[in-house]
């Protein structure tokens, strides 16, 4: 695909009568924090970028820096756009954004560079003659506020039912149209399990844009709420009676010319390749755990019987598998052929999150593991026996003991980089005790920052 220019993209915020652009990054948190560029600066600030102080990477969810990471007033890096990422914002009208890399002032991407880590993985991918699609299935809540701004669900119909459809229309179809604006192509929407809840699915994209359109497709979820003075929330599991909030992953691993789906084998089932970078996500599913479900509110979610994942373990068509391996469409058998990651919610930073199941699937990939048996069942239906056959142990249960399988994982850790790794455990480590302590306020931070 053709590359942005500068020009291109001056050129479209003159059109739209642009008079701000938003310089973005995902910190370890998922928040979407940056600063704005004015218009007749902009041309010169792509070039120099924007600074930002690196202890900036050390804030955790509630806004509280966190001085052990080593990070902190002093150290400045540069916010420097992807003019690919480049996007007039539908629900701020004036305003566009770009997502940024964080570049060290000697002009080499910064160690604790999110989206820097992913495009690491994407190069090592195709190193080894691989390219991967991927694409992420959003999950949420949609309501409005009472008189004493309580959430109120905006329906309570069945799960696909039409009644949630239409409650939610006014919302959806605004949605819609502000995501196709954004060149976000909508995959497919209903209406979710729970009451108010409600599911969008983005395109499959290569890497790197499907991390890059999730971001859009939550700020766009976020600031449409905003504009309508709805309640939107992503979080995993906002409300102790309905279920969670899932923010599945797909992905499949191309030849480098995207020309040949390397999962697919005959008769639906995986090929050989697939079954080790199979192996090698369900291998390192506790570790992974840490940066897909990176939050305290997300082991609410993680519960048996939800349709979540709780075990370690994958299985052909199992919604109760960690990693399900989707039936493929007729016509479309090769193309359509993918594993789904459903322990992932939108508490993830979504580069760190893909960086490390992409560097798992390439480590079954390098050691031609072989996978545990597949599941074809509920896990927790199993006898205890028939779980250790396939492996699936209990996945962790705390933000603590995944953090704590980071830590124990070389791989994991060799793969987020020293500096990342250290700072990133620090941030959620904060977290993991800050939020213990009431429920009430973790629930509802949880609803409101997500
Ligand atoms: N809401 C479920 C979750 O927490 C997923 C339901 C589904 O399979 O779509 O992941
Ligand atoms: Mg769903």
């Amino acid at each position: 695909m053709q590359k942005k220019t500068k020009d291109d993209v001056m050129e479209t915020a003159n059109k739209f009568g642009v008079n701000l652009v938003r310089f973005l990054y995902v910190d370890f948190c998922s928040m979407v924090r940056g600063k704005n560029s004015s218009l007749p600066r902009l041309k010169d600030r792509i070039d120099t970028g924007i600074g930002l102080v690196k202890g900036q990477l050390a804030m955790n969810s509630l806004d509280k820096p966190q001085s052990d990471t080593g990070l902190g007033a002093v150290g400045e890096v540069r916010m420097v756009p992807d003019l690919d990422t480049f996007t007039v914002l539908p629900f701020v009208g004036t305003t566009a954004s770009m997502i940024c890399d964080l570049i060290d002032l000697d002009k080499k991407p910064w160690a604790l560079c999110p989206r820097s880590l992913l495009k690491k993985q994407i190069a090592e991918a195709a190193s080894m003659g691989l390219s991967i699609q991927a694409a992420f299935e959003t999950e949420f809540f949609l309501g409005s506020k009472d008189f004493d701004g309580r959430f109120v669900s905006v329906d309570n119909s069945v799960c696909f039912g039409t009644d949630g459809m239409n409650r939610a229309n006014r919302y959806v179809s605004k949605l819609v149209d502000y995501l196709h604006r954004q060149r976000l192509q909508v995959e497919q929407y209903y209406p979710e399990l729970g009451h108010g809840q409600h599911e969008v699915s983005i395109s499959h994209q290569t890497a790197l844009a499907a991390c890059d359109q999730w971001v859009m497709l939550r700020e766009t979820l976020r600031g449409l709420a905003l504009e309508q003075d709805m309640l939107v929330t992503c979080a995993p599991k906002p409300f102790e009676d309905q279920p969670g909030n899932g923010c599945h992953l797909h992905l499949s691993v191309w030849d480098q010319f995207g020309e040949r789906n390397l999962l697919w084998a005959d008769e639906g089932r995986l090929s050989e390749f697939g079954l080790q970078f199979v192996a090698g996500i369900v291998e390192h599913l506790p570790a992974l755990l840490a940066v897909t479900c990176p939050s305290f509110n997300s082991y609410r979610r993680l519960k048996p019987k939800h349709w979540s994942s709780a075990y370690k373990c994958w299985g052909y068509e199992n919604r109760e598998a960690a990693v399900r391996v989707p039936s493929v469409y007729w016509g479309h058998e090769m193309a359509s052929s993918n594993i789904e990651v459903k322990c992932v919610d939108a508490t993830m930073n979504p580069y760190i999150a893909l960086a490390c199941i992409i560097a798992a699937g390439l480590d079954g990939v390098r050691k031609k593991l072989k996978p545990p048996k597949p599941v074809t069942i509920d896990p927790a239906d199993l006898s205890d026996e028939e779980r250790e056959e396939c492996g699936a142990v209990r996945l962790p249960e705390t933000l603590q003991q995944a953090l704590t399988e980071l830590e124990a994982d070389v791989y994991m850790m060799k793969t987020l980089g020293e500096e990342l790794a250290n700072a990133y455990i620090i941030v959620k480590s904060s977290e993991a005790e800050a939020y213990s302590l009431d429920q009430d306020f973790e629930l509802s931070h949880h609803r409101m920052r997500y």
